[in-house]
């Protein structure tokens, strides 16, 4: 693998959603997006993923939390409010272009709506795919439509590092939700290619998520990234590792002693890149960095007991 640096070399980035702290799985990721960019001479780029669910101070703490690992990014951080003009653009031009329809379910119609034949669970089941323009006037006056994409496949092939080629499902997915807010597949397709990302490195609960990704891309004229989905960090039941899981965050783990060092090192040690350093740095981590040679199982992290109360 090529590490040569340069310009016009491609860019990975890390997008967090500022919905909380993040924690020591999500570092661990973005570790991960960081070498695996830096590796191949790609920028990186840093994207607060901040439409909804922000949490007070949420963005600053995580953007600390990074720098405090020695994550660094090229450029300014990208935020996703305030680029709502861009994403509102693009749903224009496919609303144009006849590819999308407004539809009114709410949640419950949808799940209560018999399935299409052959349609995937969970897919949309079409219900306002064809509605009339008189149908389409009288739901507007119930209430706002959100904007569905009106897909052409019903599964689309991504490539993925880790996982080869994988094909997953692809519905009438939402690009704008009914109270305007750009919806998190759109917004990502838009940013990826915005800023040339052709790497996207995130944890593997998105991998179902990457097909509608990348068919969308390709609808935009745009070449879906190389993906490189990791395994998730797990809690000691196997379970995917959650703040309720007790002392996962720098911060939390501070308070139980230990610092961001030693939680960069349990990171190296997750990922066979400790070596023989009592604490390596980002740097060290790199240049032992061999993304054939990654664990390919997920970690498991026990957090540090919470202390006994005095
Ligand atoms: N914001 C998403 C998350 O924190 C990640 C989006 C992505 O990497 O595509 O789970």
């Amino acid at each position: 693998m090529s590490t040569a640096p340069g310009p016009g070399r491609g860019a990975g980035r890390f997008a967090p959603s500022p919905s909380g702290d993040l924690h020591i799985g999500n570092l661990r990721t973005a570790v991960l997006a960081w070498l695996f960019a830096r590796a191949t001479g790609r920028t990186f780029g840093l994207r607060m993923e901040d439409l909804d669910r922000v949490r007070d101070g949420a963005a600053d703490r995580q953007l600390a939390d990074l720098r405090a690992l020695g994550v660094d990014w090229d450029g300014e951080v990208i935020w996703q409010s305030h680029r709502r003009d861009e994403y509102r653009a693009v749903v224009d031009r496919l609303v144009d272009a006849g590819a999308t329809f407004e539809c009114f379910c709410t949640r419950r119609e949808i799940l209560e709506a018999p399935s299409a034949p052959h349609a995937p669970p969970g897919a949309y089941p079409g219900t306002c795919r064809e509605l009339s323009d008189a149908e389409r006037e009288e739901r507007r006056a119930t209430r706002p439509a959100a904007i569905r994409l009106r897909s052409h496949v019903a599964s689309f092939t991504v490539h993925d590092a880790r996982h080869g080629e994988v094909t997953g499902d692809v519905d009438d997915f939402v690009l704008m939700r009914g109270d305007g807010t750009p919806a998190y597949n759109l917004a990502v397709v838009v940013d990826d290619a915005a800023a040339g990302i052709d790497q996207v490195v995130r944890g593997d609960d998105l991998l179902s998520s990457a097909p509608r990704q990348a068919y969308l891309a390709t609808l935009l004229g745009h070449r879906p990234p190389e993906y490189v989905h990791v395994p998730m960090v797990l809690n000691a039941d196997g379970v995917r590792l959650a703040k309720r899981d007790g002392a996962v965050t720098l911060a939390d783990l501070a308070d139980h002693g230990v610092d961001e060092r030693a939680a960069l090192t349990w990171i190296a040690e997750s990922l066979g890149l400790a070596g023989s350093d009592r604490s390596p740095t980002l740097e060290t981590m790199l240049h032992r960095f061999e993304p054939a040679a990654l664990p390919r199982d997920p970690w498991v992290f026990i957090p540090p007991r919470q202390r006994d109360p005095a």
